[in-house]
């Protein structure tokens, strides 16, 4: 969809009139959570096109965070015309904030921007946009191992109407929510289940980070959950056979030779950044990577047969998260001891010093905020 590249826009800039006060802001901090706190501020740009049928990002601002009004026939309520990011500002050893790599959530908002039929929004406005979030509400970014800012950027579809077309008229919004651990308990392992409704088909959404995938995922979560697991796991919607990845983290497997595998993005897997992020550090440790395809039979008699060390699953969320239990309709089985493995460790820390600023960014994966 045509749109002017309005990468110059001015902000404007509202400051909170009434702004949490310190106690509250360090109640939440001391113990944050996830997604169920947020900060003073949000950006909203909006996109509207003219008559002569070519359309521009406008009236960017920053201001308090706060309800937004909508018409009930804006078309994001009816036909789900919505997609959204997920990326995290760190506080650095230095004590100074990062974001890793906000450029690649940006060309992967437009990439999902593309299939949803919406206004693609020029990269360097979407990072400036976050950028500005996370300096106006610096002073809400948590400091403990583990916590950092998320940050939650999305487009939706504003425009009043009930006919069945891209809409006219978007707001991009940017919101921020201090984050803890994404596993309640921290837990050491999470144990999955293996569901028998899909995430997505060949030539569907899959691809996108868009709302609809995920409305269309709480039924399989809720069923792991109602079984005892923490998450459900997808198998490839045409075989019901290939291992595709977890309700919002990818997944990878360590083998005994030092073979490490992930499913290859064949379009219908989220084409995550940590995923993206871990197959370069792997590679750096000198471990055979390799993306293509696992069956959920060869998972099963690997993982008996001892050939399959370890597995986990990643996501800017969870970060790096050791599978320990797979279980479905055909029996269950264990990964290793069933606790966190070595490698997954590892991995999991070489990332992490590399986002803390406390390993060297040898890949300009760190973008820090003056
Ligand atoms: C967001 C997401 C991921 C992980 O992507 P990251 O960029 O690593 O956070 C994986 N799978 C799904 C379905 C997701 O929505």
């Amino acid at each position: 969809m045509a749109s002017l590249a309005d990468a110059g826009l001015k902000f404007t800039t509202l400051p909170h009139p009434a702004p949490a006060s310190d106690e509250a802001r360090e109640a939440v901090l001391a113990n944050p959570g996830f997604g169920t706190n947020f900060t003073d501020h949000m950006v909203v740009i909006e996109w509207s096109e003219g008559a002569d049928g070519v359309g521009g990002w406008h009236d960017a601002v920053i201001g308090p965070r706060q309800p937004i009004a909508l018409d009930p026939a804006a078309a994001v309520l009816h036909y789900a015309q919505e997609i959204f990011e997920g990326l995290k500002a760190y506080k650095q050893a230095d004590g100074s904030i990062a974001l890793f790599r906000p450029e690649a959530n940006a060309a992967r908002f437009n990439h999902s921007a593309e299939r949803l039929a919406m206004p693609s929004l020029p990269e360097e406005l979407f990072v400036e946009a976050v950028e500005r979030l996370v300096q106006i509400d610096r002073a809400w970014i948590p400091e403990a191992e583990g916590a950092s800012l998320y940050l939650r950027p999305f487009m939706i579809a504003t425009e009043a109407f009930l006919g069945v077309r891209p809409a006219k008229q978007y707001k991009f919004i940017v919101i921020a929510s201090p984050a803890g651990n994404y596993f309640k308990s921290g837990a050491p392992a999470v144990s999955i289940w293996v569901s028998d409704y899909t995430r997505a088909a060949p030539g569907g959404t899959g691809a996108a980070k868009c709302g609809g995938n995920y409305a269309a995922s709480l039924v399989p979560q809720s069923e792991a959950m109602a079984r005892g697991h923490d998450q459900v796991v997808f198998l490839d919607a045409a075989e019901h056979k290939w291992i595709e990845e977890l309700g919002g983290m990818n997944l990878y497997f360590s083998f005994e030779d030092g073979t490490l595998l992930t499913p290859a993005l064949t379009g219908t897997i989220l084409p995550g950044i940590t995923r993206d992020s871990l197959l370069t550090l792997a590679r750096e440790e000198g471990l055979n990577v390799v993306e293509g395809r696992y069956s959920l039979d060869q998972w099963r008699a690997d993982a008996a047969s001892g050939k399959l060390i370890e597995a986990f699953a990643c996501g800017t969320a969870a970060v790096v998260t050791p599978v320990g239990r797979v279980a479905g309709r055909d029996g269950e089985f264990t990964i290793g001891s069933g606790g966190p493995g070595q490698l997954t460790q590892k991995l999991k820390n070489r990332l992490v010093s590399i986002q803390r600023g406390e390993a060297a960014d040898t890949h300009g994966w760190i973008r820090k905020i003056a």
